[in-house]
């Protein structure tokens, strides 16, 4: 066992990781080492270096993103919304603690603001300081940092917001409201009368029901909801959604995309709302 946390082991002089996804499944990474570790008062925080991932960070035992598969899941959750808006200038992430979407975000310099607001300055800090090939170990000068819970922040914030991305942590402790319709509510009323939001909206194999009550939540306050997907090796089951609830907007206004992206190009934009059958039948029931 390392330190502080049982789901590090060390087994014949190897390191491995153990992230419980659930009652009855476990997923391991054999490691180089332990880049860095802290119990802050939200959550344990851990990076590590791995053999087939490179540096993780790990959030109270659960892989939040990778060096090797993060830029999909980033460029995702950013980049369609952004595609959809055609004149976004103030942008506000919830969550985000890698700096990953921050990243991206800063590829954009029509942007005027972003805002991003985190309950755990700890994982701002160790990302930027040891998770480079995620966070990039910079901050672009729009962006203004609040740390504090997402759900009270967003509660006075009235169409002032372009997009709003939540890149929340899974459904559990301080994270589980931020799947709820109450909060979805909060985050509609934030953003101005065309305004975009998208999510995380988990695997629609492994936790199909989480994806499903944030889908219905979504549609029954957005005229118009999307749902898109990725591969994303380090998520349970792979296979990873999103949501997105625009106000307005239905089609991609960025057909000229041409940012400097590794996943995201003009044809996932232009595809990625075609979902496999077993999909459109769950969020369609
Ligand atoms: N891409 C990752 C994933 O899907 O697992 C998550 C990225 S990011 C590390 C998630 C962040 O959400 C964490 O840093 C966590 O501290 C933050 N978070 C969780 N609950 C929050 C809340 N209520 N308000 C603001 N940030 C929150």
């Amino acid at each position: 066992m390392y330190k502080n946390c049982d789901f590090i082991q060390n087994i014949n002089d190897e390191l491995w990781l153990t992230e419980k996804e659930g009652e009855n499944l476990t997923l391991s990474y054999r490691l180089k080492e332990i880049i860095y570790e802290e119990n802050s008062p939200i959550q344990h925080i851990l990076i590590v270096d791995s053999y087939d991932f490179g540096r993780m960070l790990v959030l109270d035992g659960i892989v939040q993103t990778t060096e090797k598969d993060g830029f999909v899941y980033n460029e995702m959750i950013c980049h369609i919304p952004l595609s959809l808006h055609p004149n976004a200038k103030n942008v506000l992430i919830i969550g985000g603690g890698d700096c990953g979407v921050l990243k991206e975000l800063s590829k954009y310099p029509s942007l005027n603001e972003i805002h991003m607001v985190e309950i755990d300055k700890s994982v701002v800090e160790a990302s930027l300081k040891y998770l480079k090939g995620v966070s990039g170990g910079k901050i672009d000068k729009k962006v203004t940092l609040f740390f504090e819970d997402g759900i009270k922040f967003i509660q006075d914030k009235k169409g002032y917001y372009d997009v709003i991305i939540i890149d929340s942590s899974d459904p559990l402790g301080q994270a589980e409201a931020l799947f709820e319709k109450d909060f979805y509510k909060s985050v509609y009323e934030a953003l101005k009368p065309d305004g975009i939001m998208s999510c995380q909206s988990e695997s629609p194999i492994y936790y199909s029901d989480v994806l499903k009550n944030s889908y219905d939540s979504i549609k029954e306050l957005f005229p118009l909801v999307k749902l898109y997907s990725a591969t994303i090796p380090t998520y349970p089951g792979s296979f990873w959604t999103f949501t997105i609830g625009s106000k307005k907007y239905n089609t991609v206004a960025r057909d000229d995309f041409s940012l400097d992206t590794k996943y995201v190009n003009k044809n996932i934009i232009n595809t990625c709302f075609n979902n496999a059958e077993f999909i459109e039948n769950l969020i369609n029931s």
